[in-house]
């Protein structure tokens, strides 16, 4: 179920299906090589959480463009947030989404460079007394379907797993022919074994300085099919174990009484 699709007279009824849950989708817009459009984090996480809800019903909110993507600067239509922005912008929506009646909200990325901002959030939420439960998928499980189709080995951004996914789900908006047949975007790992013990606010530039990592020339919407059906069937397991748990929201509710004593 589409939040912007609903009726104000249809919502509540949609919560009550939804028992109680929805799934944020959260992307960025940032550059995706020559052959990808800009919002591919947030279609991809988007598409992925509406086809889980198919399966599994949740309520799914507007794909959710403001993530932290700093490092995609240097590229043409990327839109970067500042940072106190990202945390207040993102709570105030959650907060938005329970006060409209859902307690459990999924925080579903769509991109890499979320993986630092959303368990941070969560993190800090601990602390708020909200009155409902955040859920951060940070690791839905596509193994097998990956060692069956991709050809590739480096993946991170517009590469052959992107791409494929891209071409089975918007076709439309991917433009294979505008590859560079003869290039492909391998790591420089310019702080040598530095790299691999530290974390510099340069990290990704200095492996990917044209932004984009690893090589898309292989893809195609059938391998594209393959990954995306894995990763619906985890999604929409993981939603069912979310509208089950007592475990989090007794958690939480604990964690506050003992913090204030109440
Ligand atoms: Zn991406």
């Amino acid at each position: 179920m589409q939040w912007e699709e609903l009726t104000g007279g249809e919502f509540e009824a949609a919560v009550e299906k939804a028992a109680g849950v929805c799934i944020l989708p959260i992307g960025v817009i940032e550059y995706h090589g020559p052959h990808l459009p800009l919002g591919t984090d947030s279609l991809t996480a988007h598409a992925l959480a509406s086809e889980a809800a198919r399966r599994e019903p949740a309520i799914v909110f507007p794909a959710y463009y403001f993530g932290v993507n700093v490092e995609t600067k240097h590229f043409p239509g990327g839109i970067v947030i500042r940072d106190h922005l990202l945390l207040e912008l993102l709570e105030n929506v959650c907060d938005e989404i329970s006060r409209n009646g859902l307690k459990k909200i999924v925080l579903l990325s769509g991109h890499g460079g979320n993986r630092f901002l959303l368990p941070l959030f969560v993190q800090l939420m601990l602390d708020k007394g909200k009155d409902y439960t955040l859920y951060y998928v940070y690791g839905l499980n596509d193994e097998e379907a990956r060692k069956q189709v991709l050809e590739t080995k480096v993946h991170g951004h517009a590469c052959e797993y992107e791409a494929s996914i891209m071409l089975h789900i918007y076709p439309q908006l991917v433009k294979m022919d505008a590859l560079d047949p003869e290039h492909w975007w391998a790591p420089q790992d310019r702080l040598g074994d530095l790299g691999q013990r530290v974390y510099t606010p340069a990290d990704w530039f200095s492996r990917f300085p044209e932004h984009c990592a690893g090589d898309p020339r292989p893809a195609s919407a059938e391998k594209g099919r393959v990954l995306f059906e894995a990763l619906v069937s985890d999604l929409a397991d993981i939603i069912k174990a979310i509208k089950a748990d007592t475990a989090a929201p007794e958690a939480y509710a604990t964690f506050e009484q003992r913090i204030y004593r109440r």
